[in-house]
């Protein structure tokens, strides 16, 4: 092909391809227009769209699954052992809390919106709600915090559990002392001689039972 071809093709090519992307855009222009005019108008999301995350911290047992599932550690909890003597009640779901949640915190601003922490936990209070809109100006406010203890809350949660731990480990040692002194109270008691093994007398040998004599050449095998 020659050049000169070559150029009056290209420039065919340049203009029919042009024709054909003003078609689509004249077919538009005159129709009914479809921009959703945001923020006046929002979009209904997705049934299962993944935006912000929520936490209902009442139904929390502090598990901390959906931390150890986050790729990118962006989830921080931390629990309190409760005592004997307290009840935490139970979740929606019927199970017993055991653990003050004295920290829940969501780094919003590391979440890459995976979801990984959703399916994990076994009470479905972590879920993500179709709340897309959440910019800040400060990051800090990026971080949030799910627990509703405060910090003098969490102070008598931990001394209520020094103490309890104090005296179960006193009451543990107590027992240990009295099993101790109760093994030591029976040795004592035990009889002092053990019975005495008559030693054999002097110049005197013990004889090795008789060993039978073997059968006479011949006779082995008989009955
Ligand atoms: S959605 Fe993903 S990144 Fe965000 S908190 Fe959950 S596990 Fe972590
Ligand atoms: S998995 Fe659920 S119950 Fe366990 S710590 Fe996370 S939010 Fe709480």
């Amino acid at each position: 092909m020659s050049a000169v071809t070559t150029y009056f093709n290209n420039i065919w090519l340049a203009l029919s391809t042009i024709a054909i992307g003003m078609k689509i855009t004249m077919k538009h222009l005159w129709g009914k227009s479809v921009t959703t005019q945001y923020p006046d108008q929002k979009l209904k999301m997705p049934e299962r769209a993944r935006n912000r995350l929520y936490v209902n911290i009442g139904d929390c047992i502090g598990c901390d699954q959906c931390a150890m599932a986050c790729p990118v550690d962006c989830i921080t909890i931390e629990t309190i052992k409760s005592t004997p003597d307290q009840d935490l009640g139970t979740t929606s779901t019927g199970q017993k809390k055991k653990l003050h949640v004295s920290q829940f915190d969501i780094d919003i601003a590391k979440c890459c919106y995976c979801g990984l922490c959703v399916p994990p936990c076994p009470t479905d209070c972590i879920v993500m709600t179709d709340v897309y809109e959440f910019s800040e100006f400060d990051r800090q406010n990026l971080i949030y915090n799910f627990s509703i203890m405060t910090p003098q809350d969490i102070e008598k949660a931990q001394e209520k559990l020094k103490k309890a731990e104090e005296e179960a480990a006193a009451k543990k040692a107590a027992a240990a002392a009295a099993v101790a002194a109760a093994k030591s109270a029976a040795a004592q008691a035990a009889p002092q001689t053990a019975p005495a093994t008559p030693a054999p007398a002097s110049g005197t040998q013990t004889q090795p039972p008789s060993t039978p004599a073997p059968d006479a050449p011949g006779q082995a095998g008989k009955p």
